[in-house]
């Protein structure tokens, strides 16, 4: 399809899309055919979305990437998902050697220093493991919902992402917090144990705190760049990211 088919294509997906209950957006996804991947951090609306997957059995490939960096809670809700609803959670991590490049220019937690560093890391760890979670897929489901924070106020439920020529799913768009919660506990889903201890979102541990009572819910990640847009790259357009000397970059 040429780009502007794609755009349409998407703008009539997320019609469709709107009318829908979560399992049957899954389902409508499904339909399309090709391959759909779901690219899961292990968060509280992730984990609404695998649940779902899995209680419905619907064909749709569940990834994660596993930075390095994550907390041990995460990697333990990994194989508890797993085990809980019947799916495979494919792990996709970093090149070893980026990680050897970034260490050696930047220092491996240089991603303080600078937002320089910082989007690199996010690069090496996170941008190459989904673009090979990505490879061949046509459509990409991710857990955004609108009301996680203001540069995510108006997330579509379908769009085509250019950059990497797919249509992009974002099933929970319309959902609340109160929502998740509820799905939550009508169908006993396990959660990061973090959630209670005042991280509502969870990225890599080092970049990631627990918030004040009021702060948005993504204010702990990435808390000393002053910047409301703080974002790793995989939902916006990437920041330009400098030579690491690394094959794959
Ligand atoms: Fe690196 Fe932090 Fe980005 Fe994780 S969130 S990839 S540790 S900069």
């Amino acid at each position: 399809m040429t780009s502007h088919e794609n755009v349409q294509a998407a703008s009539t997906l997320d019609a469709a899309l709107a009318e829908l209950d979560l399992v049957d957006r899954l389902r409508l996804v499904e339909g399309l055919g090709g391959r759909a991947v779901f690219t899961t951090s292990l968060g509280i609306e992730d984990q609404v979305i695998t649940a779902a997957i899995g209680l419905s059995n619907v064909a749709i490939h569940v990834a994660t990437l596993e930075t390095g960096r994550l907390f041990k809670e995460t990697l333990d809700l990994i194989a508890e998902t797993e085990e809980r609803f019947d799916v495979t959670i494919a792990r996709y991590y970093p090149e070893q050697d980026d990680i050897d490049a970034y260490a050696a220019k930047y220092g491996l937690n240089g991603f303080y220093e600078s937002v320089e560093a910082r989007h690199a890391c996010c690069h090496v760890r996170k941008l190459v493991p989904l673009a090979k979670a990505l490879e061949g897929a046509t459509v990409w489901i991710t857990g955004l919902r609108r009301s996680q924070s203001g540069n995510r106020a108006t997330t579509p439920f379908a769009e085509y992402d250019a950059e990497r020529n797919l249509i992009k799913v974002n099933p929970l768009a319309d959902w609340s917090l109160d929502d998740i919660n509820a799905y939550v506990s009508a169908e006993a889903v396990p959660i990061n144990p973090l959630h209670a201890r005042g991280y509502p979102s969870i990225g890599c541990e080092p970049c990631t705190r627990a918030i004040k009572p009021g702060e948005p819910e993504r204010a702990g990640r990435w808390w000393w760049e002053n910047d409301e847009k703080r974002e790793c790259g995989l939902h916006v357009p990437e920041a330009a990211v400098p030579s690491l000397n690394s094959s794959s970059l």
